[in-house]
């Protein structure tokens, strides 16, 4: 393949409320394309219409992801620029775009990005929870099988997790979250990012459900739940292993107290005694 005279496709990230987080990139991109492939036309043509961009738009949504694929191809074969856009936010994230740019890489074109605004992400920086290790999980299963049975699946995780949620399933989906890691454990709600009325109510499961079973949620929501408490194979609990969870939480940057703490509680031993042997360890 000659990549000079093929075309490339940019996966271009749009305002996921607030107009002016568009980047000069996206615009630049928008602007230049041959075609943008856009999940509904007439929505980016409003957005086009305020950044006074005029350009081919075809349309590429959920249903005809895979039907479009083809013609999609070809155009990058006969040296089209594609920009593909969503809704709101980044492409593929809940969104349409996997499909097209799964099969454009594996066909060998250039894909790229003009990247920006994500929902997820600005929703786990902004919850204030680790954000070492998480898991997107976008919108639960519909069908209540299907949704038990991820529920199941997550209920150990203890990395942050993300979830995107409709407002009117918000209650719902917040039951079953009780259900699975009780009332006390930490979320965040982080509702209308970047538009007037952001806002993110960091609370408990227990305490998220009362608020909203009162006042009925509004607007867009992303969930932010906290990872459960890292619980460490114990089968052998000997000195070695028990210096080796210490020393595995001073290399990650933490100091020999909180360490020794940390690990204990993991081990389900003492502090003091923890403490105590990686200090003769030493010796
Ligand atoms: N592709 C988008 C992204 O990059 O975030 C996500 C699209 S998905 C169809 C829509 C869901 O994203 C909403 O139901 C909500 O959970 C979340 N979302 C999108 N915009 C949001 C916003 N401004 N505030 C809070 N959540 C938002």
């Amino acid at each position: 393949m000659d990549n000079n005279t093929l075309g490339v496709l940019t996966v271009v990230a749009t305002p996921i409320g607030n107009l002016g987080d568009i980047t000069p990139r996206a615009v630049e991109t928008l602007a230049e394309a041959d075609v943008i492939a856009a999940e509904d036309t007439r929505r980016t043509l409003q957005l086009l219409n305020h950044l006074g961009i005029k350009n081919n738009l075809i349309s590429y949504y959920r249903h005809n992801e895979e039907a479009r694929v083809d013609y999609m191809l070809s155009l990058l074969e006969q040296g089209q620029n594609i920009a593909l856009v969503s809704d709101a936010g980044t492409p593929g994230i809940s969104d349409p775009g996997q499909v097209l740019i799964q099969a454009a890489t594996e066909a060998g074109y250039v894909v790229t990005m003009a990247p920006g605004p994500a929902a997820c992400i600005q929703a786990l920086v902004l919850s204030g929870m680790d954000t070492n290790r998480f898991t997107f999980e976008g919108f639960l299963p519909l069908n209540k099988k299907n949704r038990r049975a991820r529920m199941a699946q997550l209920a150990n995780e203890t990395r942050t997790m993300i979830f995107y949620e409709a407002p009117h399933k918000l209650v719902n989906t917040l039951e079953d979250m009780q259900e699975t890691w009780g009332a006390e454990r930490k979320i965040a709600l982080c509702r209308e990012l970047t538009k007037l009325h952001e806002e993110i109510v960091r609370v408990t499961i227990g305490e998220a459900l009362a608020m909203y079973e009162e006042v009925p949620p509004k607007g867009e929501f992303v969930i932010v739940v906290a990872g459960g408490e890292e619980v460490e194979e114990t089968a052998e609990l000997t000195n070695e292993g028990i210096v080796a969870a210490i020393q595995e939480r001073i290399d990650a940057g933490m100091r020999l107290k909180d360490a020794s703490k940390e690990a204990a509680k993991a081990l389900g031993i003492p502090a003091r005694d923890a403490y105590q042997i990686y200090l003769d360890s030493e010796k």
